[in-house]
């Protein structure tokens, strides 16, 4: 289905859940298939007009005005094989459902905070999941990718069969092609000791801070000062208060996690405390993530380090969501098959999320903080379009992987037709 400005439908169709930034493409190309994909795609190369790709719209890297946009929201599904191990979904697939087929068999995905987030556009950015510390990065563990090149062709990229092209897919995102299927591994994850602890006291944070220390790889955690809205949504004793809530997946014994969760209750009194055997099939409930679709500003530093005088950095931003994710562990490892993502020496990310379309101080503020303890370094997901500057996009990468990068750019898309996205642009 093809979808321009004049049709009722374009609006719906171009909203995700970002509201705050929307392409606004000549046409859009509702995909149903990946003949359909390879249609939208030859479309714009016989045209030379840019393409951008939209799955749920929790990314929208750069507003692309003009052109093509390709909407994979009905490009759905997901297959499990059990005895493998694996998954394949198609290309508009949502966490949630691989969560959901995933779990009859004991098996888990390497899924993030969000549910709702798709897997491909996810996985595509490096996939910081909530067991990321034990496993890495989604992207490290991807087996198959089903793509729409530059050229219209529709291809099965393996390790084994197209080693750059695989290396560059998994890691620089949308630059490359229109995925439209993945195929990945899924682990023996039926529950974690998971959940919440939330704190009134910011010092909280320190206390985290202090306890990451010293963490088995199995404990993947972060935390997040929010000041949470005064509504009935809410459990009461959040409701109207800036609130310290620490996030923890665990996957070995409710017993060992208890004992490792003790310094940190100790901190002191809780307004709520979830902490406790969870089905992994629940485990969006760790971050409770907003699900209804905003205008949302996001920043963040890479940091080599998180000294005291970094979280306090944090005290003052009362208008933003500011969190620390505790990084490391096999995030920090290079995967068995090489791919694009950077940045592996981060031992923490923080982040910074206000609502509303504009960019407040307290990004710019925040960052410049944080300076001190930066590794320079940016992680490709969380690159809002806000602060998506070529230079922001080069620092996703290490100068010799960008490099690279550019170099496939030039030979793969030479004349950057994907470059509505977080576009790498071709050498020369
Ligand atoms: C509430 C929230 C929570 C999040 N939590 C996490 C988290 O825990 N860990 C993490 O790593 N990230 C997280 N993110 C960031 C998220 O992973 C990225 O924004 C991701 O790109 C979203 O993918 P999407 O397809 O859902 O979004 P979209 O906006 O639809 O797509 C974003 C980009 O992904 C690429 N893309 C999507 N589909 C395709 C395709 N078929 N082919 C080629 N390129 C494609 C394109 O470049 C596209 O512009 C979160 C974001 C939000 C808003």
């Amino acid at each position: 289905m093809n979808i321009t400005a004049d049709h009722e439908s374009y609006d719906r169709e171009r909203t995700g859940f970002q509201l705050a930034v929307r392409h606004r493409p000549e046409v859009i190309f509702a995909v149903e298939s990946a003949a359909d994909v390879r249609t939208a795609v030859a479309h714009a190369a016989a045209r030379d007009l840019p393409v951008a790709v939209q799955a749920t719209g929790h990314g929208v890297p750069h507003p692309g005005e003009g052109g093509v946009l390709i909407t994979t929201s009905r490009l759905t599904g997901v297959r499990v094989d059990p005895e493998a191990g694996t998954a394949w979904v198609a290309a508009g697939t949502r966490w949630r459902q691989v969560v959901e087929a995933a779990a009859p068999y004991g098996l888990a995905p390497l899924s993030g905070s969000a549910p709702d987030v798709s897997v491909v556009g996810y996985t595509l950015g490096g996939g910081l999941g909530i067991m990321a510390r034990q496993y890495g990065y989604a992207a490290d563990h991807v087996r198959a990718v089903e793509v729409v090149t530059a050229d219209a062709e529709h291809r099965r990229v393996t390790a084994d069969d197209d080693t750059d092209l695989f290396w560059a897919l998994r890691g620089g995102r949308g630059a490359f092609g229109v995925v439209t299927g993945l195929e990945f591994d899924l682990f023996p994850v039926r529950t974690l000791y998971g959940g919440g602890l939330y704190f009134a006291d910011f010092d909280a944070v320190h206390a985290w801070r202090e306890w990451t220390a010293d963490l088995p790889e199995e404990l993947t955690t972060s935390v997040a000062v929010i000041p949470y809205p005064d509504v009935p949504a809410l459990p009461e004793p959040l409701r109207g208060r800036r609130v310290v809530h620490v996030r923890i997946a665990y996957t070995g014994t409710v017993a060992d996690g208890e004992d490792l969760v003790a310094p940190l209750r100790a901190f002191g009194p809780r307004l709520l405390d979830t902490l406790g055997e969870l089905p992994y099939s629940r485990s969006e409930t760790i971050y409770n993530d907003p699900t209804e679709p905003a205008a949302v500003q996001g920043s963040h530093t890479l940091l080599h380090t998180l000294p005291p005088e970094a979280v306090e950095t944090a005290r003052a931003a009362t208008e933003a969501v500011v969190e620390f994710r505790h990084l490391g562990g096999a995030l920090a490892r290079d995967p068995k098959t090489p791919n694009a993502v950077g940045n592996r020496d981060a031992a923490y990310l923080a982040q910074r999320i206000t609502r509303g379309a504009d960019v407040p101080d307290v990004h710019a503020h925040l960052e410049k903080e944080l300076r001190p303890w930066a590794t320079g370094g940016q992680m490709l997901n969380f690159v809002s379009a806000a602060h998506a500057t070529p230079e922001a996009i080069k620092a996703a990468f290490t100068e010799e992987d960008y490099a690279r990068l550019q170099h496939l750019k030039s030979v793969r898309d030479p004349a950057n037709l994907l470059r509505h996205t977080h576009t790498i642009p071709p050498r020369g």
